[in-house]
């Protein structure tokens, strides 16, 4: 059996659907669990509809939340015929359950509403593309993820309750898988035990495959995107870049430690556990070879670039001089996580503590708030953070040449350095 994930991207117009269609009839007769995405930017819209509600504009919400009604309604009105009629009650359910909603007041955390309105975007993609694929004679089951996938309540960022997710994918997905070999599904989202919507982290929808795969022994996972491959660096930013047709985990974990938009990170873990091969494929051109990330020993990797802009440098030094000790860094880690703000890099010096962040302002502004009882705190904005795997000097000295570095790292593997 395969699992197989499909992004925003794959799935944000009509042609993209029918080529999604396509592409499973050329693999029929085999079980595939099949994960989508929300399509296109529908988790961007619905994000802005849940900022629009806690500002206390209801009004502007329920706009654009009819923004993205209409926007599914026309692909579902140019894909369906025969299953028009029923998709479209479906999808209405979805709508009616995040209007009512929205008709509320704020009164639980930001979180909390983002789950319960962000995670239609899935539901709304499925419903549509499982009705098409019907349609089309491919043949195949819809399940509401939330009725297996059971997480906690910790929202937008919620941990998958693995024993439940196993009895569950038992029962249901193992005895619907034996009456079609098409199961699809969402990605990133999950439910609590109370019923309440939950999502898994930005572009989760990789971790729900490969949390599958994992449950289900699959014999590999496939990405399909809009890319060739796996590429040293992002294009937009650096037109040099090169595919990489092979990787192994290990780099990938490292490569999304720092900020390589490559794959969720959380994606790998499961997939290493059970040593389950995981394809990054290009849905517009299936015969290119992609890249493959196993369990391999690999040499010769290209230098892989990651340019993460948008940072904050903190750096927090003691008011009295005295050295800084483990007792700081347990305040500021305490601080760190009670924010939910994760350094992407820190630097320990005799009396000061520095720590590169993403620009979340409003948590950056109660981190220096609070901190500023025990630490002098020196804020800097608008950063750039280059991380450069398997460097080399030549290579370095090019994309830092005129730069001006506040702060640099190196291993024998990696170099880093905060730029302004
Ligand atoms: N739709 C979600 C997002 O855009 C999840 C995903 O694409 O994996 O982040
Ligand atoms: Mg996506």
């Amino acid at each position: 059996m395969k699992v197989f994930k499909f992004g925003g991207a794959s799935v944000n117009s009509v042609e993209r659907i029918q080529n999604l269609g396509s592409l499973l009839k050329q693999f029929s007769g085999e079980k595939i669990i099949v994960v989508v995405s929300a399509m296109g930017k529908t988790t961007n819209a619905l994000e802005k509809v849940v900022d629009s509600f806690y500002n206390g504009d209801k009004t502007t919400a329920l706009q654009l939340l009819e923004q993205v009604k209409k926007q599914h309604w026309n692909t579902a009105k140019y894909l369906l015929v025969t299953n028009y009629l029923a998709c479209e009650a479906k999808l209405r359910d979805f709508f009616t359950e995040a209007e009512w909603l929205l008709h509320d007041k704020p009164e639980k955390s930001y979180d909390y509403y983002y789950d319960q309105v962000v995670c239609i975007g899935e539901l709304l993609s499925t419903s549509i593309i499982s009705a098409y694929l019907n349609e089309m004679g491919i043949p195949n089951y819809w399940i509401d993820v939330r009725d297996i996938l059971r997480t906690d309540n910790n929202f937008r960022d919620a941990n998958i309750d693995w024993d439940f997710a196993q009895s569950k994918v038992q029962t249901v997905m193992v005895q619907v898988l034996q009456k079609s070999d098409i199961v699809l599904t969402q990605g990133f989202i999950g439910t609590t035990d109370e019923n309440e919507s939950t999502t898994l982290g930005r572009e989760g929808s990789d971790y729900t495959a490969a949390v599958f795969a994992n449950i289900l022994n699959a014999e590999k996972v496939t990405i399909w995107k809009d890319v060739e491959a796996v590429m040293n660096a992002d294009p937009k930013q650096f037109p040099d870049a090169v595919p990489i047709h092979e990787l192994n985990y290990n780099e990938v974990i490292e490569m999304a430690y720092y900020g390589a938009q490559v794959i969720h990170p959380k994606t790998i873990k499961p997939l290493q556990n059970k040593n389950i091969p995981l394809y990054v494929k290009c849905f517009l051109n299936p015969s290119l070879p992609g890249t493959v990330i196993h369990r391999h020993t690999l040499k010769n990797l290209p230098p892989i670039i990651v340019l993460k802009d948008k940072q904050t440098m903190l750096k927090f030094s003691t008011k009295d001089f005295s050295f800084i000790g483990e007792h700081h860094l347990v305040q500021l880690y305490g601080l760190f996580e009670k924010l939910k703000l994760k350094p992407n890099l820190t630097q320990n010096a005799a009396i000061s503590f520095t720590a590169v962040l993403d620009n979340h302002l409003d948590k950056i502004e109660s981190l220096a708030i609070e901190s500023a009882a025990n630490f002098n705190v020196q804020v800097t904005k608008n950063l750039s953070l280059l991380t450069v795997r398997h460097y080399n000097k030549i290579l370095f000295e090019k994309l830092t040449s005129g730069k001006n570095i506040l702060l640099h790292q190196q291993t024998p593997d990696t170099v880093q350095v905060v730029i302004q």
